[in-house]
């Protein structure tokens, strides 16, 4: 479904992605582990449509898509810093992208409903983001970013800001709506056991290349280096 072919993106003189070449098949959950700064939410964006890459190319369901915008791409994206419209109730935020598909009102009100009673934002319908603590923000997000039924969706460190229960919580929920949908994931952590325990595939990343490219099982059994094993070991 997707093929990243040999990407770069260069900031001045940093390579934040430096010719990565690899491809997600459909109905994936792929994980992208690796420290700070290594190039991770770049390449998100990249796919997402918001950054261009310098060379290469970006390839979704066999339509070259390097030069579209955003929403021409049947992706969605949940952003590290979650990108709430602010302004916009939670109900609005979820409905937005409803909205922009030309859904009927009484569809967008169902879907919205739903969504928020999954992530447990029952309650919070007609705040707006400040009246939320950070988790119940991610979770809007998440709501948000299901909502229209994309394809695939790129999570950008999702749960960074929820308390271990919770994050355990959403953890199982979200490896239980990629199986029911069948949607392919692109999840970003630097969180090794969240890696680990959810993915089918995990990609690790060393300043803008591929490290190693493996089930949780060949990372964490048959690491191909030292920066691999030292990453992934450090839950030992
Ligand atoms: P983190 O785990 O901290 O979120 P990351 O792997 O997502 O890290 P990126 O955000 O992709 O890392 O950044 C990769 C590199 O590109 C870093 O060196 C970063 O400073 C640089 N970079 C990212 N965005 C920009 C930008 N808009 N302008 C300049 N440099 C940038
Ligand atoms: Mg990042």
């Amino acid at each position: 479904i997707v093929h990243l072919d040999k990407i770069t993106k260069r900031f001045g003189s940093t390579v934040a992605v430096d010719k990565l070449d690899m491809e997600i098949m459909a109905g994936e959950f792929v994980t992208f582990l690796g420290p700070s700064g290594c190039g991770k939410s770049t390449t998100l964006r990249m796919l997402g449509g918001f950054e261009t890459p310098n060379e290469g190319r970006i390839i979704l369901g066999g339509t070259d898509v390097t030069s579209q915008p955003p929403n021409r791409r049947d992706v969605n994206m949940v952003f590290q810093d979650y990108a709430l419209f602010p302004h916009m109730t939670v109900g609005k935020n979820v409905a937005f992208g409803l909205e922009l598909k030309g859904k009927t009102r009484s569809e967008i009100d169902k879907r919205t409903d739903e969504l928020l009673e999954f992530l447990q934002l029952g309650g919070f319908r007609d705040r707006t983001p400040d009246q939320l603590s950070g988790g119940q923000r991610q979770r809007v997000a998440l709501a948000r970013a299901l909502a229209p039924d994309p394809k695939l969706l790129l999570l950008d460190e999702p749960l960074g800001a929820l308390d271990a229960k919770l994050r355990g919580q959403v953890q199982v929920e979200l490896k239980d709506i990629q199986r029911r949908t069948g949607k392919t994931f692109f999840f970003v952590t630097h969180d090794q056991d969240e890696a680990l325990t959810m993915s089918d595939r995990i990609v690790v990343m060393n300043a803008g290349r591929v490290e190693q490219d493996g089930t949780p099982e060949e990372l964490y059994f048959r690491p191909q280096s030292r920066f691999v094993a030292e990453f992934i070991g450090e839950t030992n």
